[in-house]
């Protein structure tokens, strides 16, 4: 062998051990990277459920935030807790409960949309991020959504469970709320829904915003706002049971607020109380309800009664009475088509006062109905001595009426009650069949909630009437699918807050 041929020889030697050793060192390389891999992904995502932990979720709020404020958009957080878990830990064992996690995330999962970010900072919460929301209601309809997807039990070592949990909602405005301010506003309101019982969610109000921002700046906001044109009105059809009719509409106040998008009533209507301008607001709500209705009707639908809400220190005010005449005789509405919503409390103060102007109402054709009946002070007597024509079952009975068998009893009484004294009955916040077909087995009137439709902006209702009347144009038609004692939902696709 010549020292020329020796030569290529041991290269080519050399060569292969070095490939070798390259091949060697990009296995450890690669090994090394899966480690990290699998270090970070531990380190950022919870065990049980591969869901993205504290850490991770904090990292992806404080971006959704900085885009948010360059976008002028809002960010929303919903801090979800799981009842009863530690039971079921200590009852089935830590397999059970690992399990039941794993299955809760999934539902949570389902319930989302691609775009928002599910996590598990531990023990029994979850929280999840939507990283582009319109209003504080676009969140809550993820709440509403979130308690459905738990309706179905869970089956857990062949054991079935029902599932129950609360809901906080944060919301963080265009303006400087922190990530940590956010999550602490969406527990806090966790906190405050646990206190309301299962299956309740709370949002973190505008009270609280007034009280952490600027309570003058909130005032003048809703001084201004009816100057503004800021308030608003959805309605909510109200149907008949044994008809699939629709039957009437209950006008829903909303105030668009410019940055913080569409706050419910609840959340408003105190402070308007308490810087006396409920007369004027609740004058426009009544003008504004009773001008859309005749124009429902100008425009060929059948004439359909319209329920506003009072506040209970309105029906009082020396000029209501006045008031309801003049608008009606302004808006060209027949007192008969109008319905005025109003609670037992109301009732309760100035007994003589109160029959007196609910008989002067009756003249003039106005109907009156009991909101949220059961729910206050249940002087009975009052029904007889007042004219009345509606109770309102209340939305607590309603949600257990199928499972919880006090409830059924009450809402049995309720509806027997009303009915010998000859008043007609009406259920609130129906949301499932199965109450729904209760509710027809107690012979309930009429019925309204998210099952049938959600409130709607007034475009959206003519829409909802047209499509639900009969193509002959006489208003014979039933909400579409109706089937016996069966109504499918008819409404558009969740709504309608906020728009
Ligand atoms: P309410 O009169 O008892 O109205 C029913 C509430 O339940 C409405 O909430 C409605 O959107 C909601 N709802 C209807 N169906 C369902 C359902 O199936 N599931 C669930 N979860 N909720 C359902 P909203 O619009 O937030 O109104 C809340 C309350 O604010 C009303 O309770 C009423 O007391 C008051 N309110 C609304 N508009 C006015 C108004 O113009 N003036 C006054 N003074 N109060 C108003
Ligand atoms: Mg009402
Ligand atoms: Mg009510």
């Amino acid at each position: 062998m010549t020292t020329e041929a020796k030569t290529r020889r041991q290269l080519l030697d050399e060569n292969s051990v070095l490939k070798g050793r390259i091949q060697e060192l990009e296995m450890i390389d690669q090994v090394r990277n899966e480690e990290i891999q699998i270090m970070v992904k531990a380190a950022f995502h919870d065990a049980i459920t591969g869901l993205p932990n504290k850490d991770l979720f904090y990292d992806h709020l404080c971006q959704a935030q900085a885009l948010a404020k360059r976008n002028q958009s809002l960010t929303a957080v919903v801090f979800f807790t799981l009842d009863r878990l530690k039971l079921i830990n200590d009852s089935l064992g830590h397999a059970a409960g690992d399990l039941l996690l794993k299955q809760v995330a999934g539902r949570l999962k389902a319930a989302l949309r691609e775009s928002d970010i599910l996590a598990r900072p531990g023990r029994d919460e979850f929280i999840i991020l939507l990283p582009q929301v319109n209003s504080l209601l676009d969140a809550t309809l993820v709440a509403e959504r979130i308690f459905t997807s738990l309706q179905t039990s869970f089956t857990i070592d062949n054991h079935e469970l029902v599932i129950t949990g609360n809901i906080g909602i944060s919301l963080s405005p265009n303006y400087t709320v922190t990530a940590d301010v956010l999550i602490k506003n969406a527990y806090n309101a966790m906190q405050r829904a646990k206190e309301a019982g299962p299956n309740q969610y709370r949002t973190y109000r505008a009270l609280d915003i007034e009280a952490d921002f600027d309570s003058l700046l909130m005032e003048n906001s809703l001084r201004l706002a009816l100057q503004k044109n800021e308030f608003y009105l959805h309605y909510q059809p109200q149907v008949n049971l044994l008809e699939g009719r629709v039957v009437g509409i209950e006008s829903l106040l909303r105030w668009q607020h410019p940055k913080l998008g569409s706050i419910a009533p609840t959340d408003f209507i105190p402070i308007i109380e308490r810087i006396g301008l409920i007369e004027p607001l609740s004058e426009w709500v009544l003008r504004e309800a009773c001008t859309q209705n005749k124009r429902l009707q100008q425009s060929g639908h059948p004439p359909l009664k319209v329920a506003v809400n009072l506040s209970s220190s309105q029906l009082h005010q020396p000029h209501f009475l006045q008031t309801v005449t003049k608008i009606l005789k302004e808006t060209g509405l027949d007192g008969r088509f109008l319905e005025i919503e109003i609670t037992e409390s109301a009732l309760a103060k100035n007994i003589t006062e109160t029959a007196t102007t609910l008989a002067a109402l009756a003249n003039i054709g106005v109907h009156i109905a009991i909101d949220d009946f059961g729910t206050g002070y249940s002087s009975l007597a009052y029904l007889s001595n007042f004219k009345i024509d509606n109770l309102k079952i209340d939305k607590s009975f309603v949600d257990s009426i199928t499972s919880n068998t006090s409830n059924a009893s009450i809402s049995r009484a309720i509806i027997a009650l009303a009915h010998s004294l000859g008043l007609r009955v009406i259920a609130e916040g129906v949301e499932t069949r199965e109450q729904l077909s209760f509710l027809h087995s107690l012979s309930c009137d009429d019925v309204q909630g998210y099952l049938l439709s959600y409130p709607l902006a007034f475009a959206d209702l003519e829409q909802f009437i047209a499509a639900n009347t009969r193509a002959n144009g006489i208003f014979s038609g039933s909400i579409k699918g109706y089937d016996g004692n069966i109504l499918w939902p008819a409404s558009p696709a969740p709504e309608a807050f906020g728009h």
